[in-house]
Parts: C-alpha cells; sequence; structure tokens
C-alpha cells in the first residue's frame, strides 16, 4: 500500500473569496496538520474553458497562492505546486487517455452540465471533454489516496478509480509476476512467510476479510521491503497482480453555505462576494449596502431575520449571545439596520487581519512566493517521476 496523502487543487480564477475561505482553505489548514498534504494550482485545467484568453491565468495564480496563504496554509507543512510546472501529469494523461472508453468520459455527470452552463462558449474541444481523465491523471500519479470533495465531485473521484482500475488489470500483470512474488515471499522470512501464505489461502479460498486485514497488517509492520516487491505482495494477496495506481478515495468535506451580499451562495458568477484580502472601506462600503428585509421600509418598520441576507451572515462572524439581541431589536425596530450590520462588519475585518497581514510579507517580497513555489514543484515532480517509472515500465516503455 501507499503512504496516506491528500491532493487537492485549484483553478487560477482570480483573487478569492471569503467563500473559498470557508468552502476550502480552512479545511486545507486543518488537513495539513493532520497528512501529508500537496496543493495544486490546475492553471490546464483552467485552460479546458479559458484556451482562448489564457493572459491571467500567470496573474491569478500568483495572487491565488498569496491567498492560499495568506490564509494558513503552510508551505512548511503542504507541498504547494502549478500543475504545468510537472509535466509528468500530460504525459500520465496522455498514457491513460490509450485506454479510456469514449464512453466513460461523455457519462461523466459534469460534463453535459457545464456544456450548457457556459453555453456562451465553443466547449466542443478534445481538452474539454478529456478535463476529468486530466483531473483523474492528477490524483493518480500522486497515488493519492484522499481527495477532499463535495458531494458533487464524487462522481470525479469514482472515474478516477475506475480508471486506475482498469489500468492496473490492463498492465499490471508484470511478466513473471507470480514468480516474482513468490521469491518477495520468501524475502518475509520463513515464520512470516509462513503467516502470509496461510492468510492468503484463508482469503482467496474462504473469502476471509479478516484474513485480508492481518495480512495488510503483517506486510505494514516489514520495514526492509523495496516498494514493488511490497506492492507484488498486496496484489498477490488479493490475486489482482501489481498494483500501479492507487484507487484513491474521497475524503467528503461540507458543502460550504457561505452566503454572499445578497443571500445566495458566495459566488463571483453573482458579483456577491468579498475578496479575502479586500479593503477595510470596501467591506464596510458592501456591507453597508447589502439588501434587508424587504418589509423594513423605515427605521420604525419591525422586521424579520429570516427575511434578511444580512442574518445570514451574522451566523457566520456574530455570537448567540449579539444574536439574540439583534433578533429582538429588528422584530421590534428597536434597532436600525445599520446598527445591526456593525457586527458583520466587525466580524470580517477581523477575520481578515490576520490574513492581510500574511499577504503582506508576500507581497512585500514576491520572490518568496516564487521561492515556495519552485520548491514545492520540485518536490512534487519527484513523487511524479517515481509513478511514472512504474507506469512506463508496466507499459513497456522504459527502453531500458
Ligand atoms: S435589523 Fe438586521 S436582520 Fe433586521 S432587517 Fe435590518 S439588517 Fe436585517
Amino acid at each position: 500500500m501507499y503512504a496516506e496523502r491528500v491532493l487537492s487543487g485549484m483553478r487560477p480564477t482570480g483573487a478569492l473569496h471569503l467563500g473559498h475561505y470557508h468552502g476550502v482553505l480552512k479545511n486545507w489548514v486543518e488537513l495539513q496538520q493532520e497528512y501529508p498534504c500537496l496543493f495544486f494550482v490546475a492553471d490546464w485545467h483552467a485552460l479546458t474553458t479559458q484556451y482562448d484568453n489564457p493572459q491571467n491565468i500567470e496573474k491569478a495564480t500568483w495572487d491565488m497562492v498569496i491567498d492560499w496563504l495568506a490564509a494558513g496554509v503552510d508551505p512548511n507543512q503542504a507541498t504547494l505546486f502549478i500543475q504545468s510546472r510537472v509535466p509528468e501529469h500530460a504525459e500520465l494523461h496522455l498514457l491513460l487517455s490509450m485506454m479510456t472508453p469514449l464512453g466513460w468520459l461523455e457519462r461523466v455527470p459534469t460534463y453535459k452540465d457545464q456544456q450548457e452552463k457556459l453555453s456562451n462558449k465553443d466547449l466542443s474541444t478534445y481538452g474539454f471533454l478529456g478535463y476529468p481523465l486530466l483531473q483523474a491523471a492528477d490524483i493518480l500519479i500522486y497515488r493519492a489516496d484522499k481527495v477532499p470533495v463535495g458531494e458533487d465531485q464524487v462522481p470525479h473521484i469514482e472515474f478516477s478509480r475506475e480508471i486506475a482500475r482498469r489500468f492496473n488489470h490492463l498492465y499490471g500483470r508484470e511478466p513473471g509476476f507470480e514468480d516474482k512474488a513468490r521469491e518477495a515471499v520468501k524475502k518475509l522470512g520463513s515464520k512470516r512467510a509462513r503467516l502470509y501464505e496461510e492468510l492468503r489461502t484463508r482469503y482467496q479460498q474462504e473469502g476471509q476479510r479478516e484474513a485480508l486485514e492481518q495480512a495488510h497488517a503483517v506486510l505494514d509492520e516489514i520495514q526492509h521491503l523495496s516498494v514493488a516487491d511490497r506492492e507484488r505482495l498486496f496484489g498477490y494477496l488479493e490475486g489482482t497482480g501489481k498494483m500501479i495506481l492507487a484507487e484513491p478515495g474521497a475524503l467528503l468535506t461540507e458543502a460550504s453555505r457561505m452566503p454572499g451580499l445578497d443571500g445566495q451562495k458566495m459566488s463571483k458568477s453573482y458579483a456577491n462576494t468579498i475578496t479575502m484580502r479586500e479593503s477595510e472601506d470596501s467591506v464596510a462600503k458592501k456591507v453597508k449596502s447589502m439588501p434587508t428585509d424587504t418589509n423594513r421600509v423605515r427605521r420604525t418598520d419591525p422586521g424579520d431575520p429570516a427575511r434578511c441576507p444580512v442574518w445570514q451572515l451574522h451566523q457566520v462572524y456574530t455570537d448567540e449571545a449579539t444574536r439574540a439581541t439583534l433578533e429582538q431589536g429588528c422584530r421590534t425596530a428597536g434597532i436600525g439596520c445599520i446598527d445591526c450590520k456593525q457586527p458583520v462588519i466587525e466580524g470580517i475585518l477581523k477575520e481578515q487581519a490576520p490574513m492581510r497581514e500574511r499577504a503582506q510579507l508576500y507581497l512585500d517580497d514576491p520572490v518568496l512566493v516564487k521561492n515556495i513555489i519552485a520548491d514545492g514543484c520540485e518536490k512534487a515532480r519527484e513523487l511524479a517521476r517515481e509513478t511514472m517509472r512504474d507506469v512506463r515500465e508496466s507499459m513497456g516503455l522504459e527502453y531500458h
């Protein structure tokens, strides 16, 4: 089995907003403390829909990386890189494309959805059709077993799993696999080898799952095996051959409920955002001009918080006791809407303060950001190269 690893990417779409912070980045900051994490800028994915207008991608990339760092993503804990700087992604994408049935791509739910949603663009392109496969290559190249996604993205992970399975089925049977696996068993030492064989028989002949789990535990304990032998032994155990690409798992994340300035979900396409590093004046101005309960026309009219978009932001930024006082004030017309908006403004500014401070360091010295990315690209490339060596070898492309 391969090491636990989290992979997540984001398209460079310009300055990130508080919806990104609450929906994705806060989660990344937590994940980086628990697992080895790889976070990448999906600039090739941006090209699948912006192929006719790529000029902004570079600036959007650097702005976005600064936003990640501002949110607390820590380059000492996680690896940050740019997809196109690790060209092995493209190689794996190409090789996988040889064995991917066209129907699998056409069936991906977002393919038709996105085409309809972005009907102003011609998306009948090879790149757009292949984007789930590029996404699968992004994941499989790092043998990432944990991919944080929302419910709607689960089919993409399932697609990546199917691709991995198909690949392993087609190319996992290296020549002389059985002999090499038997040789690897001997390397376990006689006592462990006997136990391994016994557990393997119990699993393969009697289907005992506990035997399989026990055998995994035995292999996990052993330090001296090479990666190739380890994979052979896992494959031999299950009768599947060598596992070259690991099947990824979805790490389900709760959908962000971060409301925008109009009460809909915060999104650039609704023009209802506050960016993570929006200036203090602009935050105050935007919140002050937010619509409120439409029945509250005059200051003396009582209101209903349930009908007010500002109230949704209070759920994020205000404590329960303050909310109780404000609700009472709204319902009795004891407070005006400007008074009610003030704690939201303060809450946002408080949240943004450490982000602004962290970002300033990188804005003052952009070389720092470039170095973080150069370093991350190199680390990511090392992992990608390792997988590609196995992939090429299994497909007969190593040319010794
Ligand atoms: S008092 Fe607050 S909750 Fe009530 S309508 Fe005004 S902004 Fe909305």
